[in-house]
């Protein structure tokens, strides 16, 4: 017995262990490879040097005019982290959510239950958009440009983006800068010389700044652990991300909808009405099976491309 404790203090101070699924979200996945002193990959959390860390960059990049920064706020376990290190830094801010209409609803709740967030309505539900496009895809991923990446156009936008969370973030850069005429985006980031390059130019394009982005999955739960955080209970039953209700870049659209039944249905029924404006040659398609096969992770690229190929007239 006297092994097992051993064994799980160990786990609960490394980075890369996620105290929620249980698992390290390291190279090992799952199993950690520390019980047999066999990890090269171990690194202690030392949450007071990443919270200081991230204070001073969150102060140093403040814009000097005072204008405030804007959160961008997604409702997990990272926002969270993001936005209580904004107020300890106290720097002036502002926060918001871009609703999606396919959000999990007790992220919705909690988000309306913060005086500090206000929430961003789209122009058209995913309901009327599946109804005008058909289904988003992996490769058409359309309902994020239309529904969640909205927002803080020309202002210093924060992010809780972390290079831990996927291939795809581990190229971003902790500040981003785009050039407005060439479109062109650089990267800095604090650990090297960029950080000292950075200026802040209130006439550039558009600036993010990513206070979070070398903080780790133990980081995370140890900082909310720490402050006494509330976050969405779904961490607490297997979760390990929360995002848009049966999103095809992820593969939980049949849990999901054994949870919320009703979005099925209302998924079903824009479908529907998709088919029905749009007839194919061959019939009218079957909204109920392209749901099944949606939900089972849209595979056969030629048929998704041919059939939610059309371009939507309002655009
Ligand atoms: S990085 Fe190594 S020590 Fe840390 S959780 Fe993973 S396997 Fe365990
Ligand atoms: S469902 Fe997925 S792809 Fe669509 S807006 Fe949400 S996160 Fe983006």
């Amino acid at each position: 017995m006297a092994k097992d404790i051993e064994i799980v203090t160990i786990k609960a101070d490394c980075r890369s262990w996620n105290p929620k699924m249980n698992r390290c979200e390291c190279v090992w996945n799952k199993k950690c490879m520390r019980e047999n002193k066999q990890c090269a990959d171990y690194e202690p959390i030392e949450l007071d040097r990443l919270i200081e860390k991230s204070i001073e960059v969150l102060q140093s990049f403040a814009p000097p005019n005072g204008e405030p920064y804007y959160v961008a706020y997604s409702g997990g376990k990272d926002s969270i982290v993001l936005l209580h290190l904004v107020k300890m830094s106290g720097v002036p801010f502002d926060a918001h959510y871009n609703l999606t209409t396919i959000d999990p609803p007790p992220v919705v709740q909690a988000i309306k239950a913060n005086p500090d967030i206000s929430i961003n309505y789209p122009k058209r539900t995913m309901w009327q958009l599946i109804e005008k496009k058909g289904l988003p895809t992996r490769l058409r991923r359309w309902c994020c440009k239309e529904l969640k990446e909205g927002g803080g156009n020309g202002r210093f936008v924060l992010t809780g983006v972390r290079w831990a969370e996927s291939p795809k973030r581990a190229t971003r850069g902790a500040v981003e800068v785009s050039q407005t005429r060439t479109g062109r985006k650089e990267r800095y980031n604090f650990d090297n010389e960029g950080a000292n390059q950075f200026k802040f130019c209130p006439t550039k394009g558009a600036k993010i700044l990513n206070p979070i982005i070398n903080w780790k999955v133990g980081d995370i739960w140890a900082f909310i652990e720490r402050f006494g955080l509330e976050y969405p209970a779904q961490y607490d039953e297997g979760w390990s991300r929360l995002g848009c209700i049966a999103c095809p870049l992820g593969n939980s659209g049949k849990r999901d909808f054994e949870i919320y039944p009703t979005y099925r249905v209302a998924f079903e029924h824009a479908l529907k009405r998709y088919f029905e404006a749009y007839p194919r040659p061959d019939g009218p398609g079957n909204e109920k099976e392209w749901i099944d096969w949606y939900i089972s992770g849209g595979r056969g690229k030629k048929v998704e491309e041919e059939l939610f190929a059309r371009e939507d007239e309002e655009e």
